[in-house]
């Protein structure tokens, strides 16, 4: 199959039918790791490719499908589904998420009262993190009356007055019984663009996964290197190439504790089953390297950054930022005010994939310092969100973007 070439984010309160969505458009699953099936919710970005095809049916009318369902059918390019988790603890993880979406599917079921806690927290993400092509998907149209499923438009439509996603289509869909899913298809085909690609870019890749990949008992002879998981965002990456990571790992120096970027070479580059010399921009490619896969396993490497070797954004350890709170904290049933950030307080920052946490050391004239726990790679301008914890869970209470 082609590679897919722009990635749509499936975001959504929990239970609203984002997986079944995902499942209808793509015929695939995306939570395939174990331990998510275990736990029955998503812990972690999952994905799903499909191609799309432009299709003409017997009265000469244009429509798309992910099957080649006649001699008509022609590709029109191959899209990736990026699963975000919409269990309330895990905003970090859509936060991150969001990182690597070019535009995004919300999902609102006709069922429930709109919005729900994080019908609302993954919107303000969306805003925040600035993906402005959105299709709003209302699910579950099988499980209501009429009238209740217009007075749920009703509501959908006042909840997105005002925000970035106020003019996007709202399909009615049932995710579950295959209804309308041409529909969105066409909307994704209409609505999220695929991004412009330069092959001359210094590539960049942010890595959401990292794993060992070999069976326990390999003999060392048959090891095979650390993978990193993860969506190119600019550029192409090939087999062969030399290639630097930052933050690196800590490292001993004397009586000193350093951060040292690594560097590796790639040896082989996968996405989806299938093996490829280059990659480009969209989907989750696995990037095989000649590190120690010790390193890498267990998600070690996510937040981490890759590019050509002098060309990956510098390690930040202590970063500063402008800031622009929330009126109120998203994610909670009731209303709350976002109260003043204040020295010495401890803050999350999600800054592409990497969630790290920090304490505040200066606010002046809206410009915050923030010493970080572990080090991120990033660049000027690069987007912030900002996240406290209010009640035992970190809550996502503003944004900013980096200065130093
Ligand atoms: P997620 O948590 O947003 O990924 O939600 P799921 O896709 O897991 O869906 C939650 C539940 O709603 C599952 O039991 C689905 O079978 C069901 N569901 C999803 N979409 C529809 C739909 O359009 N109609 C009906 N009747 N049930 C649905």
């Amino acid at each position: 199959m082609q590679q897919p070439s722009v990635n749509i984010g499936m975001v959504g309160h929990v239970d609203h039918g984002k997986s079944t969505l995902t499942y209808a458009l793509t015929g695939k699953k995306t939570d395939v790791h174990s331990e998510e099936v275990k736990r029955g919710i998503s812990i972690k970005l999952g994905y799903a490719d499909t191609p799309i095809y432009k299709c003409v049916n017997a009265e000469g009318k244009v429509f798309y499908s992910n099957k080649k369902i006649n001699d008509s059918c022609e590709l029109s390019r191959v899209i990736s589904i990026v699963d975000a988790p919409g269990h309330e603890t895990l905003m970090a993880t859509m936060l991150a998420g969001s990182s690597i979406m070019n535009g995004a599917i919300l999902v609102i079921a006709a069922n429930e009262k709109c919005p729900q806690p994080q019908t609302r927290e993954h919107l303000t993400a969306l805003e925040i993190m600035g993906i402005k092509e959105i299709i709003v998907v209302q699910n579950k149209i099988d499980l209501v009356t009429r009238e209740r499923a217009i007075e749920s438009y009703n509501e959908i439509k006042a909840f997105l007055k005002g925000s970035i996603a106020e003019n996007a289509p709202i399909i009615p869909v049932s995710a579950y019984h295959n209804t309308n899913i041409d529909v969105v298809l066409e909307a994704i085909e209409n609505i999220i663009k695929t991004p412009k690609f330069n092959e001359n870019d210094d590539p960049i890749m942010y890595v959401a996964r990292s794993f060992d990949v070999n069976k326990p008992g390999t003999k060392i002879k048959d090891l095979k290197g650390g993978v990193l998981g993860g969506s190119l965002i600019r550029g192409m990456l090939s087999v062969g190439d030399e290639i630097e990571i930052s933050p690196g790992i800590q490292i001993n120096r004397g009586n000193k504790t350093v951060w040292e970027n690594m560097t590796t070479r790639i040896v082989s580059l996968m996405a989806g089953s299938e093996s490829y010399d280059r990659i480009y921009p969209g989907g989750l490619a696995a990037v095989g390297t000649t590190l120690d896969p010790f390193l890498t396993k267990g998600d070690s490497f996510t937040g981490r950054v890759i590019g050509r070797i002098g060309k990956v954004p510098k390690t930040i350890f202590n970063l500063s930022m402008d800031s622009h709170l929330l009126k109120r904290v998203v994610g909670f049933d009731e209303e709350q005010k976002v109260e003043p950030l204040k020295i010495n307080e401890m803050i999350m920052l999600t800054v592409g994939t990497a969630n790290t946490i920090g304490v505040i050391t200066s606010i002046k004239d809206g410009n915050v310092e923030v010493s970080l726990k572990y080090p991120v790679a990033a660049s000027i301008g690069d987007r912030i969100a900002i996240g406290r914890r209010i009640s035992n869970r970190w809550r996502l209470i503003g944004y900013g973007s980096i200065k130093n």
